[in-house]
């Protein structure tokens, strides 16, 4: 194992947020790091014992609320049962007898303590061949991270005090939104994939990233130097002098390519036979919207407001969410804040958090059923968009959407909310527009009349594609399933904007695909009116759409359209790219 040593060693995998860190490496295995280990003294045992005794009263405390709760809320004991098998685990004697011992025998902290027999026994679990049993190893992980953070008094942000280069498993998208920027300079993972909420979320915070690299997590040791390649997906752990200072350069030239692209940024994004894109932002935070301006996005495209509520820990209610909607409206004028309802469930957070997992997350309870479901929470939002839209102008657009009763019951709503608001005398813009994603393939084959119902199309071809092609957006083992140039998706894509423009009203993608530079000839060709991509990422889209040709881009388009497979659609697309902007392509992954 060449990286255990101080030789130079390179792991590959996708590279999924553009750039180049430098710094040491901090390993987190499995989803929590390992705690900190220090010797204690013979007379301090019994004072390590209350503390594990302390921690383990204090998760079971917490337990039992939860179950609580949870049965409150289902209205059944079920729900909540999930909780008390956790419970179980921390009452089993035999686990508690060989913590003690540890602590006893080994003389070392008691977190570390039980951190390492958890260990061993999750070990064993995963390893056998009973998936019931293999499946349980989840929860108990689960448990063991509470008990873990039982033992200090704040479970704040990941990561340690200093900079660094973080080396985990996987991370969830609440992880990744949690994370110091200050003190994350860049992170792979072993998981992961490229339109995972984790990668678009790095993305969204300009930090470089790279997942899919297997045996990272268990080859590198803490506080090796590395560097993490951002655009070709290398961790190179223990670099050379020369490969520093090879990658130093590079650093420099990336560094001084995208200040020439920023220099395009006052300029319209508009092809060279004059055919205007509009370019927006996709954000999921407002504090993003500096970078936004700095870029001169036409607006925001997508807010997706799962994070910001789903993260806090109390939910925010209406007051609190027309303040940020507010700080969008203002913070885009004068153009668009187009803010999405909640989107929670798939592999974001779920809105009763703690209920248990579901068979299949992605086809499962998510983004508007749940909304449709919990309507109080719902309309909540939807007053609260309302009420933020008479300060500027917003926009608003439901996720998940498979057919025409779903955006009928959400218009219902807004025109209720509405006449509530009427009456409580508080203002709102009544020509805000509304739309409806397009992500589910159902959505397109009903997209006429789902066109008669709203203002805006925005195609969310992250889901489009993994609901076109059966291919798992977050699973690496089917990542190369996954082809935004597949034939029945562009074709889709195509079916959408043929709808819009009949209808008379406008399509935008806000999927990942309008940011891969490869595609945006296709797009643009498909008929696309609007482009949303992560704000890093407007100033290369904007070059590219500069230096394209509309009428070209129709005429590859319909070329495109008669292709058989993903591979000769690309080229296609690519081709025109190539030519176009040569520029902006290098270093960049091909499909
Ligand atoms: C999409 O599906 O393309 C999209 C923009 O939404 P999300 O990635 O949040 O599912
Ligand atoms: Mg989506």
């Amino acid at each position: 194992m060449a990286s255990k040593s101080n030789r130079e060693h390179t792991f590959n995998g996708t590279a999924v947020s553009r750039g180049i860190a430098f710094g040491p490496i901090h390993v987190v295995a499995r989803g929590f790091a390992a705690p900190d280990v220090y010797p204690i003294k013979e007379e301090n045992i019994p004072a390590e014992q209350a503390r594990f005794d302390l921690a383990i009263a204090k998760t079971k405390e917490q337990l039992s609320q939860l179950q609580d709760h949870i049965e409150g809320i289902a209205g059944s004991d079920d729900e909540g049962l999930v909780f008390e098998a956790h419970s179980l685990v921390l009452e089993d004697p035999g686990l508690l007898r060989k913590v003690s011992k540890a602590i006893e025998e080994r003389k070392q902290n008691a977190e570390f303590c039980f951190y390492a027999v958890m260990q061993t026994f999750l070990e064993a679990m995963r390893r056998v061949a009973d998936s019931y049993l293999r499946e349980r190893a989840v929860d108990i992980d689960d448990v063991c991270q509470r008990v873990l953070r039982n033992f200090k008094a704040d479970d704040g942000a990941i990561g340690p005090d200093h900079q660094h280069l973080l080396v985990t498993y996987d991370l969830s998208p609440s992880d990744t939104a949690s994370m110091d920027r200050a003190k994350l300079l860049g992170f792979v993972t072993e998981a992961g994939s490229i339109n995972s909420h984790t990668a678009i979320l790095a993305r969204a915070l300009g930090i470089p990233a790279i997942v899919g690299l297997g045996g990272a997590v268990l080859e590198t040791t803490a506080l090796a130097p590395a560097i993490i390649d951002g655009y070709s997906g290398k961790l190179i752990v223990n670099p050379s002098e020369e490969t520093t200072a090879r990658y130093q350069k590079l650093a420099a030239e990336r560094q001084s390519a995208r200040k020439a692209l920023e220099a395009l940024r006052d300029k319209e994004s508009t092809t060279t036979d004059g055919h205007h894109i509009t370019l927006s932002a996709n954000i999921e935070f407002t504090h993003e919207l500096d970078t936004v301006r700095e870029n001169r996005a036409e607006g925001v495209g997508l807010f997706r407001t799962e994070f910001f509520l789903l993260e806090s820990s109390n939910h925010p209610n209406e007051e609190a969410q027309t303040k940020v909607y507010r700080e969008l409206a203002l913070g885009t004028k004068p153009h668009q804040g187009i803010i999405r309802t909640l989107d929670s469930g798939g592999d974001k957070l779920g809105v009763e958090a703690f209920s248990e997992p579901e068979p299949n997350p992605f086809l499962g309870w998510r983004g508007i059923r749940v909304s449709l479901d919990r309507q109080a929470m719902f309309k909540e939002q939807l007053r609260a968009i309302l009420r933020a839209s008479s300060e500027g102008k917003l926009g608003m657009m439901f996720p998940f959407i498979s057919g025409l009763s779903e955006i009928k019951a959400c218009r219902k709503l807004v025109s209720e909310c509405m006449g509530e608001l009427d009456a409580e005398g508080h203002a709102y813009d009544a020509d805000l527009e509304i739309g409806a994603m397009i992500e589910i393939p159902s959505a397109v084959l009903v997209a006429d009349e789902i066109a008669k119902e709203v203002d805006f199309f925005s195609i969310g071809t992250n889901d489009l594609i993994q609901y076109t092609v059966a291919v798992d957006r977050i699973n690496h083992r089917v990542a190369k399933l996954y082809r935004s140039s597949h034939p029945a998706v562009i074709r889709l894509i195509k079916m959408t904007t043929d709808a819009s423009k009949r209808a008379g009203i406008w399509t935008g993608v806000c999927g990942e695909m309008a940011t891969d530079l490869h595609m945006t000839p296709l797009l643009v060709g498909l008929g696309v009116d609007e482009l949303s991509v992560g704000p890093h990422d407007l100033a290369p889209v904007r070059k590219a759409l500069l230096s394209l040709d509309f009428g070209e881009c129709q005429e590859m388009a319909a070329r495109a359209l008669t292709l058989a497979t993903s591979r000769e659609v690309f080229d296609c697309t690519k081709a025109m790219a190539q030519e176009a902007y040569p520029d902006l392509l290098e270093g960049l992954d091909a499909v």
